[in-house]
């Protein structure tokens, strides 16, 4: 069978290592001039660790990950913990400079497979017998196989960054939380450090000529590390997006189209599961081909198995991530109360159906 995935990134790229590994012939059709990804952090968490053991590369990505304890490390902007990481108790995550991952899952791709340069407006123009549209949250194909389905809603704005190697080092993955915004840090290999802000808006686009100093600005008074954190990165190389969600689709599917990773179901971060899901997509739609009798019947059961999964990754994300920034005066004072009272039997009930996640059997 011949499967063209259009868009080349995390999501792109495994699913088009899950299709070749199920014998199909694919290419990668991505728009950009040349494949890579942005200079920022990401995590993986073990239910996408899991899915890319499936597909028999999660070793080799692994050793690009450096694990972070920002699951167990939560602290308030004064520098307090509330809760700190415990080996057993809490579970690490797999951090990632993203780009490095990205390079990772494309090395296990033949070069001929990936046409760069190659933007699809149109799904009929694409000779092949499976479509997979996985071209991000600003999905045309998507606008145009769905075009009463909701565009992407605008939730809050945040800024990232990477150090440079060995300028703060060590470092532990932690979660902090202040009022209207937090602060997220994550040890990467070579002794860097990325970390995140996310902070309330009302209106997306707003873009501050130097915005390193205004991430500095926004976090005066903010513990250790912060300060040095910020000072270490590279103004230029501070990136400022919009966190934008979609709400949950009626359909995955039409015709010979799948959408997959955010094309399909774009999430907030704040549960780190936006990449992960698309990894999951791109293992279960290899799989239903395997097991369906043909290409629509493995698209219905890709739908069937993934749409509700996504929905519901979609809203926990989406009230984390209102709590998360939430401008109250009384939310840093309630979650100072909550988080060191909380039994760990209770933060595991919320991760497990997220993190729990297995990959359908060969
Ligand atoms: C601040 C922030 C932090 C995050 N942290 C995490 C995290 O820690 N863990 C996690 O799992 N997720 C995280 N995510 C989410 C994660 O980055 C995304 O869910 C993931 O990258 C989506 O991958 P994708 O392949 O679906 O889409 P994308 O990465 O957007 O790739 C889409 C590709 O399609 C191409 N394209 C677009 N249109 C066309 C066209 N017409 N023709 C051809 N090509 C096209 C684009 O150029 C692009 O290469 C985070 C997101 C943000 C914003």
């Amino acid at each position: 069978m011949k499967a063209a995935v259009v868009g080349g990134g995390i999501g792109g790229l495994t699913a088009a290592i899950a299709l070749r590994l199920a014998g199909h012939e694919v290419t990668v059709l991505e728009r950009a001039p040349e494949l890579r990804e942005i200079g920022a952090g990401l995590s993986l968490a073990p239910n996408a660790l899991r899915a890319l053991d499936a597909l028999g590369v999660g070793d080799r990505v692994r050793a690009h990950a450096a694990a972070s304890g920002v699951t167990g490390n939560l602290r308030t902007s004064s520098g307090r913990y509330l809760r700190r990481f415990r080996a057993g108790r809490d579970e690490p995550l797999a951090a990632f400079h993203r780009g490095e991952l990205h390079r990772v899952l494309l090395e296990e791709l033949p070069e001929d497979v990936v046409r760069p340069g190659t933007e699809v407006r149109d799904a009929s123009e694409v000779d092949a017998d499976l479509v997979v549209a996985a071209d991000g949250v600003h999905s045309g194909l998507r606008r145009q196989l769905f075009p009463a389905a909701p565009g992407p809603v605008f939730r809050y704005t945040a800024w990232r960054g990477v150090t440079e190697p060995g300028s703060v080092w060590p470092a532990e993955g932690c979660f902090t939380n202040g009022r209207g915004a937090y602060f997220m840090v994550h040890p990467l290999p070579g002794k860097r450090v990325c970390w995140a802000l996310g902070a309330a808006a009302d209106t997306p686009g707003v873009r501050y000529p130097d915005e390193q100093a205004e991430v500095t600005r926004r976090v005066a008074g903010w513990h250790r590390p912060i300060p040095e954190l910020l000072a270490a990165t590279v103004p230029e190389t501070v990136l400022h997006n919009d966190i934008l969600d979609l709400e949950p689709l009626d359909a995955f599917v039409l015709d010979r189209v799948a959408l997959l990773g955010d094309a399909a179901h774009a999430v907030v971060p704040d549960l780190g599961q936006g990449a992960c899901q698309a990894i999951e997509d791109a293992v279960v739609l290899a799989a239903a081909l395997r097991t369906e009798p043909d290409v629509p019947a493995a698209l219905a059961a890709y739908d069937r198995e993934r749409r509700k999964r996504a929905a519901y990754i979609t809203r926990t994300a989406r009230s984390k991530g209102v709590a998360n920034v939430s401008t109250a005066w009384w939310m840093p004072v309630l979650l100072g109360a909550l988080v060191p009272l909380m039994p760990a039997s209770v933060i595991r009930r919320q991760t497990e159906p997220i993190w729990g996640w297995s990959p359908p059997s060969p």
